[in-house]
């Protein structure tokens, strides 16, 4: 028996909007698994293929003046061109002036973002329980003479060290703690002191969840979870409304060339066609997976967001379209915990999250986290449901022995 209404979530889960311009027709409404599987194509081209691909190239032939739009391998690619359109269609549907850009990594994206906008003698508000390599990147920004402030993602505690910052730094659902806030709040706020809003959506993916519908100037994600989801590609990218803004995290991506292979990018192109049956398909197995963990006779501090009594779920079914793939609880020991992972056949102990195979890992080996040491993270796959719920409850008996 399903606690949600169904396992993509609450919100305006599987309704039609507004269709892109390019891939689905401008202006035609479409569901977003048409939109994911026609997202970013060109136009048919007799004797070409549907996707283009990839464009391996350092240099283009540029006889005359060197203008654009492909001149160098490290500015821009054709590949990168096709994956930016399809990033931009889903994250921004029908909206004009939403610029994507693509990137090696999640982290270069996210660096790109920071130390584009920021200067020293500027603040920034990150979030405390964020992704891990935060507090590094947090160092070098004081090293830089950038005052840093955190506050949890959880009650909208950010709000209350916002004044006079120059950049909001959201992270929701946080990971891997799966706490959510209240984006269009803390944008409203940002924006009324004169802040930049940006909003890490990795977890959610843009089908999960639009930041910049919700007033963000930035949605920000690594590409190398959910959105491309088989655990074989790193990639980021930053989508933005603020053209200025946007010039200058493409300066960036150019100062530090960190730029996504053609390969990588066309292979994330290919996957995205496949984004919306992956997230539906898994986001219903996190729930399902979630629901069986709380059924559970000893109490595991499940936190899963689609669940009607975790204490995210009211404000995550005002922003998201769908809850993730990631469920996370917490055993009562280290051992314990081992001994679960070890007894899981289905679920691969690995760390990361979003692919089409489950993965899981006792998250407190890292260090870094503020997590307790039984606390595991559990990425649900496409894998039937039932299946990986019956081994999920195999592991737990196994591993109280
Ligand atoms: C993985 C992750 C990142 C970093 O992405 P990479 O592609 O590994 O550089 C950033 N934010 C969140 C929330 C992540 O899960």
């Amino acid at each position: 028996m399903s606690e949600a209404a169904d396992g993509t979530g609450g919100g305006a889960a599987g309704g039609a909007s507004a269709g892109a311009a390019g891939g689905t027709g401008a202006g035609r409404r479409v569901g977003e698994g048409t939109r994911a599987v026609r997202a970013g194509l060109p136009e048919p081209v007799k004797h070409e293929p549907t996707l283009p691909g990839p464009v391996f190239a350092a240099h283009f032939h540029l006889p005359g003046e060197p203008t654009g739009p492909y001149t160098y391998g490290r500015d821009e690619n054709p590949t990168w061109t096709h994956l930016e359109r399809a990033i931009g269609e889903l994250e921004a549907p029908g909206r004009d002036g939403v610029e994507t850009l693509v990137f090696a990594s999640g982290m270069a994206a996210i660096s790109s973002v920071l130390f584009s906008q920021l200067r020293a003698g500027d603040a920034v508000v990150l979030p405390s329980d964020g992704y891990q390599v935060l507090p590094l990147v947090r160092a070098q920004l004081e090293a830089y003479g950038i005052e840093v402030r955190t506050a949890p993602t959880g009650g909208d505690a950010q709000l209350d060290v916002l004044d006079g910052a120059k950049l909001l730094w959201i992270e929701t659902p946080s990971n891997p703690g799966l706490d959510v806030c209240d984006v269009r709040r803390l944008a409203a706020a940002a924006h009324a002191r004169g802040a930049l809003v940006a909003v890490d959506n990795t977890l959610a993916t843009p089908l999960g969840q639009r930041p910049l519908e919700l007033g963000a100037d930035f949605s920000v994600a690594s590409g190398t979870k959910q959105l491309t989801g088989h655990g074989d590609i790193l990639l980021g990218y930053v989508a933005g409304r603020d053209t200025e803004a946007m010039a200058a995290v493409r300066r960036w991506r150019k100062i530090v060339g960190a730029i996504p292979g053609p390969m990588e990018a066309w292979l994330a192109h290919r996957s995205i066609a496949t984004l919306q049956l992956r997230v539906e398909r898994q986001n219903a197995g996190a729930l399902a997976v979630a629901e069986a963990l709380r059924a559970w006779h000893e109490d595991l501090g499940v936190r899963y967001p689609g669940l009607l009594s975790d204490p995210s779920h009211k404000t995550a079914s005002q922003q998201m379209h769908g809850f993730g793939c990631v469920v996370s609880f917490t055993l009562p020991t280290r051992a314990r915990a081992d001994r679960f992972l070890d007894a899981l056949r289905l679920v691969d102990d690995a760390t990361s999250f979003g692919g089409v195979r489950s993965t899981a890992e006792r998250r407190g080996r890292w260090g870094g986290d503020a997590v307790p040491e039984g606390f595991i993270r559990l990425s649900v796959g496409a894998e039937d449901p039932q299946d990986l719920v019956a081994d999920v409850l195999r592991a737990l008996h196994e591993s109280a022995r």
